[in-house]
């Protein structure tokens, strides 16, 4: 299964064709957004939030 979608807490739905950009682009958007998140959210627990 792959997840190309992501809904940040915020409400901002994330879309990209896999799961690296997808991974990619959440970073992204914490960096652009919520910077204080940024930092604290490793890869797994970005997907976990992913579907
Ligand atoms: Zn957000």
């Amino acid at each position: 299964m792959v997840r190309t979608r992501l809904r940040c807490p915020c409400g901002e739905m994330i879309t990209a064709p896999d799961e690296d950009l997808l991974v990619e682009r959440a970073y992204e958007h914490l960096a652009a957004e919520h910077p204080a998140l940024a930092d604290t959210y490793t890869r797994d627990e970005v997907l976990f939030m992913a579907y």
